[in-house]
């Protein structure tokens, strides 16, 4: 058995998540919940005095507001969209009757105008581009959503629908570009304050295929992507559980977000992963909240 099955198992065992069935796809229990609220509500303490506009879409978007973000372009390996029976009675019986005898029913069912959020902040770029022309000094948004990523695994903090909390700022380069440092520095005191391992490092998004290596390493050479890593599964291989994202003014570009002159707003986004914060915390401090450190729960539970 390998670390991260036995990780798993262990989560489990201590009924923290709830097995389904498929890799990836879990149910929590309210003390896992209890602790991702809690850390929800650090997040908020750190972020809360600056009036971002809280937004909460639910965990499917439009799909053409999906296909304009050109997601299938870059990470078709990890899309959801959301299908259903379109058909008349002849086709459902059909349907049935293929169910019966074990046949693949699901060639049947067509797409729907949903696809599944791949990020919290996909739904927001065309919603706030549809209010039209951005004031002077932008916009900040609060956001958090189930996200669907097509990567089924046995790690635990690799999951196929997990939340994101995300806070996105909108305007122009300095305002943006000070919005991730700002982050990036509480993203490390608020780790710590819970008595997490933090380090940060630069990334880039698994762009699939030959020319996504391109992209990757752009992203890369540009410093448009950092994450903070803390250990789940491995001490030498520790886990993203923040990232700290710097578009440029590619998405202002692509959805029309603009101030009244026309000038092309830029655009950041900081991201936690919650189960993966939650489950660093219970790896670090152990199963039970009861028993973590003193300090760890006055920074949780006040
Ligand atoms: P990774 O490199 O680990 O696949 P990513 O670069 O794809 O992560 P982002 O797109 O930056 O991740 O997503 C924002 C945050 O969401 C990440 O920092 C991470 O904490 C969390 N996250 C991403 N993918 C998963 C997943 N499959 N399960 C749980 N949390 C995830
Ligand atoms: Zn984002």
């Amino acid at each position: 058995m390998d670390m991260q099955t036995s990780l798993l198992d262990r989560l489990f065992d201590a009924g923290l998540l709830i097995e389904t069935g498929v890799d990836g796809l879990y149910g929590r229990s309210g003390v896992f919940e209890d602790v991702i609220s809690r850390f929800e509500g650090l997040i908020s303490a750190y972020g809360g005095a600056e009036g971002a506009e809280m937004i909460r879409f639910p965990p499917g978007m439009n799909r053409a507001h999906f296909e304009t973000s050109g997601y299938m372009k870059s990470f078709p390996q990890l899309a959801g969209t959301v299908h259903s029976f379109c058909g008349c009675e002849l086709d459902h019986m059909n349907l049935l009757k293929c169910i019966d005898e074990g046949g693949d029913w699901t060639k049947t069912q067509e797409a729907t105008d949903i696809a599944l959020t791949p990020a919290a902040c996909y739904p927001l770029y065309p919603t706030i581009a549809k209010r039209g022309p951005l004031p002077p000094e932008g916009g900040l948004y609060d956001l958090q959503s189930y996200c669907f990523r097509h990567e089924p695994s046995t790690d635990p903090d690799r999951q196929q629908m997990f939340r994101m909390r995300e806070y996105v700022r909108i305007g122009t380069q300095e305002a943006v570009t000070e919005f991730r440092q700002t982050w990036m520095d509480r993203g490390v005191k608020m780790m710590e304050s819970v008595g997490l391992d933090v380090e940060i490092d630069v990334a880039n998004d698994p762009f699939f295929g030959r020319a996504g290596k391109m992209l990757a390493n752009n992203q890369r050479d540009q410093n448009l992507k950092f994450e903070l890593l803390i250990p789940v599964n491995s001490a030498a291989k520790p886990t993203a559980c923040m990232s700290f994202n710097y578009h440029q003014d590619a998405f202002g570009a692509k959805w029309g977000l603009a101030f009244a002159g026309g000038e092309t707003c830029h655009t950041a986004c900081v991201g936690w992963g919650l189960e993966r914060i939650a489950l660093a915390l219970f790896v670090r401090h152990g199963l039970d909240p009861k028993a973590w450190p003193a300090n760890v729960r006055k920074t949780l539970w006040g």
